[in-house]
């Protein structure tokens, strides 16, 4: 979904989004290697390779909508195709359809990359699949099945996540608030102007237009990036206790599941003599001193990685393993669109 890499997320953002949110530019962000689109390792298994990670429907800002049009290609083509379809189609972008919606809410955590009808309609065989990929939303940019950091990691992008949508979600009540929505039951081809008049208006904003929309919200998001980011290399806490989420036989050990099912570590099973002695009281260090006397074949560097893949945290860690943090669905997002109709 994301693309990889720094670049690969910000790049081709409209510019009021990196001046609003400089950090998306500033900060080095990981290049998330596993997460290979390309050849993507989760294709097969757990996921339907004709679909992978892009069983959703992203909602895109009109101005968003916009940029995909003014490129006259294939995502061009999908966005027309979508906006066939009117249900979903507002002055704020386009989002999913209302019922689109309920399913996945209902239904995400399992069907989540294996649900063929779910596929996004932006979607487009081929190794990155993506039709609108220099348009996609925060979400898009910012989702990795992996993360070459672990928890850190996802924590990182969780926030970033948070942050480009606070800043879509902004410019695109902006555009509506300036250039009004068309009647719901106008033709496509009028929805269409309006939202490349969008994508118009938001490349001419302003340093002054810009300002008004510094809300002590944005400066909060920007402090949460800005302090995530700086905890993404962090040591290992001294005192850690085990939240194995899942153990699963592997032909080299044991997988054990921490923050996220599709991103486990795979240790020697010895690795249960290490955990046992990490009980949440003793400093870890102690902790691996007294499995490696009891057990030689245990390696310092595995608290490292239990610790990164959130299978040892502190006792004051949420014990919430992966999930669908701040995509666009959230609840109060939701519930605005499903009682609008
Ligand atoms: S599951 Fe999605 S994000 Fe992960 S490698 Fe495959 S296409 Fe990329
Ligand atoms: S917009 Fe692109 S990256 Fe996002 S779900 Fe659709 S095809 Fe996947």
């Amino acid at each position: 979904m994301s693309g990889g890499g720094q670049n690969g997320s910000i790049r081709h953002l409209p510019l009021p989004i990196t001046w609003l949110a400089p950090e998306l530019a500033a900060l080095e962000l990981p290049e998330e290697r596993a997460s290979s689109c390309a050849s993507c390792p989760m294709a097969g298994a757990p996921f339907d390779p004709a679909v992978r990670c892009c069983t959703y429907h992203p909602s895109l800002p009109g101005f968003l909508v916009g940029r995909a049009l003014r490129r006259a290609d294939t995502g061009s083509e999908r966005v027309l195709a979508r906006l066939e379809d009117p249900d979903g189609r507002t002055g704020w972008g386009v989002r999913a359809p209302r019922a689109w919606q309920r399913e996945y809410r209902r239904d995400r955590e399992v069907a989540f990359g294996r649900r063929v009808s779910w596929r996004c309609p932006y979607w487009v065989e081929g190794p990155l699949s993506c039709s609108i990929w220099r348009d996609r939303n925060a979400v898009c940019r910012t989702w990795h099945c992996k993360h070459d950091d672990g928890l850190p990691g996802h924590r990182l992008w969780v926030v970033v996540r948070g942050l480009m949508h606070a800043v879509e979600d902004a410019l695109a009540r902006l555009c509506e608030a300036r250039l009004g929505a068309p009647d719901p039951d106008a033709p496509v081809e009028v929805w269409a102007g309006y939202y490349l008049a969008c994508a118009e208006l938001v490349d001419r904003l302003e340093a002054e237009d810009l300002l008004a929309l510094e809300d002590p919200e944005l400066l909060s998001l920007r402090a949460r990036v800005r302090e995530v980011h700086g905890a993404l290399h962090g040591e290992v806490p001294d005192v850690v206790a085990p939240q194995v989420a899942e153990v699963r036989e592997h032909p080299d050990g044991v997988e054990l599941v921490g923050y996220s099912p599709w991103n486990p570590v795979v240790l020697p099973r010895s690795v249960f003599v290490l955990l046992a002695e990490l009980d949440g009281e003793r400093p870890w260090r102690e902790a691996l001193e007294r499995a490696v006397a009891a057990d030689p074949s245990v390696q310092a560097g595995w608290v490292e990685l239990l610790w990164r893949h959130g299978v040892v945290r502190r006792k004051s860690d949420p014990d919430a393993t992966w999930g669908f943090e701040g995509d666009d669905l959230d609840p109060d997002t939701l519930d605005r669109v499903l009682s609008s109709g």
